[in-house]
């Protein structure tokens, strides 16, 4: 039997956060299981990044792997240009709108995924208190009274051999059941933790497909994050690769039809129609990468909390890529879950932390719930207005852009919550913490 404190299943960007945030908060014992590996970094960009903003940022220079992550590649923005295709609104937000916040020289990074989960993935196997489980399926979990008992399907022989020549601490014994007090689920959209704990889940289809490829611009991105309201949904180019200045990652958020028959086009006639989209603004563009498609769907668990398991991350919520959010979000649960735990470890003895203390859970779970559906709200609020063409209400809706974009406190506002600059923040992710 191996025994730890927590088992974190997934090992993504917000499984691996809360492993180095409970690392840094207290002396539990980490167990992290992935069906896969750690991801390859490869020479050219990749097409899935984050757009991370000041609060995710903040919490990955306290877990100290903000520098590893900005020593590979991310890309500073600071401004934000944002239009209306079918009508006369436009909103620009600038660096220079901070004046509160003068330590931000950015409005938020743009990072490809990978590259932050190897950060932090290295960081993680670096510590003695995290044991990786990789390359294999958990096939059952059994809640006793005091703990949980978690079992891997039958290991594949050269999956294990890859794990076990990574790191020492990667376990490759994963006949022998796991012990934990508490699992947290943070694998994912289609948690299979979310599964065993049988919870029920809200689910809205946004009926659109997110496509997203890497495209140049003719013109450069001037360290710009653009996004336009097209009739059938927006369409973002966002700068990425910091070596160029004219490389942008684009997520394009259309009709399921309206995707399929862009996918179909030939990489010509698909950039010819992206720099007809973006009215030109970014130049020409060239398709430099495959295209790939995610089916949207709004989803809210019910409760992110029962019993011994916990859901962290998209395993608890997604929401509409659209504002960017839905990582940096994650990352607030997994900052405030660790928070939850340490206070959770220091009112006990040491050896025996009471981590699965339910008023503490229930208050982190009713907290982090009430902010998934406050993201949850906004995203269906902006989808919304963007949705409507009749004439009339674009006009309206351009004046209300173009009044939002001059009245100073409500631009701010829009801001703050775009930076993730809010006053009730965890700990991880308040500035200047160290
Ligand atoms: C097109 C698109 C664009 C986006 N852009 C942004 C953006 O700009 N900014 C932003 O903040 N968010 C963005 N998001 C959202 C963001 O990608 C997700 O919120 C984020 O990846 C969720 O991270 P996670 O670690 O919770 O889950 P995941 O990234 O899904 O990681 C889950 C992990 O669990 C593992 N796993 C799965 N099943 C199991 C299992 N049974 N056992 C063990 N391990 C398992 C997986 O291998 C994976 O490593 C975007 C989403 C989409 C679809």
């Amino acid at each position: 039997m191996q025994k730890f404190d927590v088992l974190i299943v997934g090992a993504g960007m917000v499984g691996l956060t809360l492993a180095l945030a409970l690392r840094k908060t207290s002396n539990l014992t980490i167990a992290i299981a992935d069906t896969l590996p750690k991801s390859r970094l490869i020479d050219e960009p990749e097409v899935r990044v984050s757009a991370i903003n000041v609060a995710s940022q903040t919490i990955f220079e306290n877990l100290d792997v903000w520098s590893t992550i900005a020593a590979q590649r991310t890309q500073a923005y600071q401004h934000m240009h944002i239009w209306d295709k079918a009508g006369i609104g436009k909103l620009d937000f600038s660096v220079s709108d901070l004046n509160d916040f003068p330590q931000n020289e950015h409005l938020g990074w743009i990072i490809e995924n990978n590259v932050i989960r190897n950060a932090l993935w290295d960081k993680a196997q670096a510590d003695e208190g995290i044991s990786f489980f990789t390359e294999n399926k958990l096939a059952n979990i059994a809640v006793g009274d005091s703990e949980l008992f978690a079992s891997f399907e039958m290991p594949l022989a050269n999956e294990n051999v890859t794990s076990a020549h990574v790191n020492s601490h990667i376990s490759n014994s994963m006949q022998t059941p796991l012990i934990a007090k508490l699992a947290v689920g943070a694998d994912g959209a289609n948690s299979w933790l979310r599964k065993q704990m049988d919870m029920a889940m809200i689910s809205r289809d946004y009926d659109h497909h997110a496509i997203v490829a890497t495209v140049k611009c003719s013109q450069g991105h001037k360290n710009t994050a653009w996004q336009v309201f097209l009739p059938n949904g927006p369409l973002a180019f966002l700068p990425v690769f910091p070596k160029n200045n004219d490389t942008c990652s684009i997520v394009y958020s259309t009709s399921p039809e309206e995707a399929k028959r862009l996918t179909e086009l030939s990489p010509t006639d698909f950039a010819k129609e992206l720099t007809a989209a973006s009215d030109g603004k970014l130049g020409t563009i060239e398709l430099i990468s495959n295209r790939f498609t995610y089916p949207l769907t709004m989803r809210l668990a019910q409760d992110f909390v029962k019993d011994r398991m916990v859901l962290i991350g998209d395993a608890a919520h997604t929401i509409h890529p659209l504002a960017g959010q839905g990582v940096n979000l994650g990352l607030l649960d997994a900052a405030s879950l660790a928070q939850t735990l340490s206070v959770s470890t220091s009112s006990q003895s040491e050896n025996d932390p009471n981590i699965t203390d339910q008023k503490r859970l229930k208050a982190f779970a009713r907290y982090r719930k009430s902010e998934a559906i406050e993201m949850i709200t906004a995203m269906e609020a902006i989808k919304q207005t963007f949705s409507i063409n009749q004439s009339g209400f674009t006009l309206l809706r351009g004046i209300g852009m173009s009044l939002l974009d001059n009245f100073k406190p409500a631009k701010k506002r829009l801001i703050e919550q775009a930076l993730g600059l809010k006053s009730e923040l965890p700990e991880l992710a308040q500035q200047k913490l160290k």
